[in-house]
């Protein structure tokens, strides 16, 4: 087995990484790859080691992508002729029949500069059935020289039909070290927070690039974690008066360039994303809850809360507190749909498990 070729950016997805290598090496790509794993976990990154292998330009077939031809670097800008991008736009964030059909079109052409064509779908599982329909047909009968990449989240959004003619791989969380030795090589890595950024990350490379690179983003996840937790121990009322802050402690994680003024004039997409934002880090602080509470410190994801939770975790209703974290998935995808999420945030505030009698008992 040769070394790790200079211009492959992907770390800690060895199967993935060898498969990439050996199909750049022996030129013999398939047809059509889905690459499915959680947001940011790295599917870009290894479809981009894929294209930049094939078109790379390096005399030796092993030492692909080297990285610093100019076929790499045009993949790195995003300018390679041979190297076709599709990703969502407009206001639903879907993929649709016309952009998948401009895509058939020029994979049907010759490449121009090398022996391939590569196409990479991102957000793959936001394309519409139509679209997916229009783009089974190249699957079914594949051009000689295109490869189709398509990098989705949620395998369950792609018609059986789709996946089943592709070639899959699978990419999970990386661990820790191979997370510290990605901040290294973008120079982002602060001993002193890399271990509570790589715990936040939960294993996704993308999720601690973006944390290392905006400090303001980890203050504001801090804080909303720090005032959910604070809630079990407050007052109705108190609770109810917290949700502002809570939305736009979400909303600087979000987008931590937007200035107060700005953010006051929000759209609905962003007020919904706002409070999954909330929901979401609810779940990660109430699993820490959970995990101290089984005597598991070390798998906390949020360190910085660890006093806290360990102050916490006797006064807690597991029962309770478990059945609440089933409920908080629900309340996700209710909100991704239809449901109302202010009403939704109320709802949940109300019901996030009490630990005030036990405290003051405790007191
Ligand atoms: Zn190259």
């Amino acid at each position: 087995m040769s070394g790790r070729p200079a211009g492959g950016r992907t770390h800690g997805h060895r199967a993935a990484e060898a498969a990439v290598r050996r199909w750049v090496r022996d030129q013999r790509p398939p047809h059509a790859l889905v690459i499915s794993g959680p947001a940011q976990v790295g599917k870009t990154t290894l479809a981009l080691d894929l294209a930049r292998g094939l078109l790379c330009t390096d005399g030796a077939e092993a030492a692909r992508p080297c990285g610093s031809c100019a076929a790499c670097r045009r993949v790195d800008h995003g300018n390679h002729p041979d190297l076709h991008l599709v990703t969502p736009e407009g206001a639903g964030g879907q993929i649709r029949l016309a952009a998948v059909q401009a895509l058939v079109a020029d994979l049907a052409l010759k490449p121009m500069e090398g022996r391939w064509r590569v196409a990479l779908i991102e957000q793959a599982h936001r394309l519409n059935p139509d679209a997916q329909n229009a783009l089974l047909k190249t699957l079914e009968e594949p051009v000689g020289a295109a490869v189709i990449i398509l990098a989705a989240d949620d395998l369950s959004a792609l018609l059986p039909t789709v996946v089943s003619r592709a070639a899959r791989l699978r990419l999970g969380p990386v661990a820790q070290a191979a997370l510290v030795r990605i901040l290294a090589e973008r120079d982002l890595s602060d001993p002193s927070r890399a271990a509570e950024i790589g715990r936040l990350a939960g294993g996704r490379p993308g999720a601690a690039v973006t944390l290392a690179s905006q400090p303001e983003t980890m203050i504001a996840i801090d804080r909303l974690a720090r005032s959910l937790l604070d809630l079990a121990a407050v007052s109705r009322r108190r609770r109810l008066a917290a949700v502002p802050g809570l939305l736009s402690d979400a909303a600087t994680v979000d987008e931590p360039s937007a200035s107060g003024a700005s953010r006051a004039r929000s759209t609905p997409a962003e007020r919904r994303r706002s409070v999954i934002r909330v929901l979401s880090t609810w779940r990660e602080v109430a699993r820490d809850l959970c995990v101290v509470a089984c005597g598991g410190a070390a798998q906390v994801r949020h360190l910085a809360l660890l006093e806290d939770l360990q102050a916490l975790s006797p006064h807690v209703d597991y029962r309770a507190l478990v059945a609440f974290l089933g409920r908080l998935d629900g309340h996700i995808a209710a909100i991704e749909g239809y449901a109302n999420p202010e009403l939704t945030l109320d709802v949940l505030v109300l019901s996030w498990p009490s630990t005030d009698g036990a405290a003051r008992a405790a007191a």
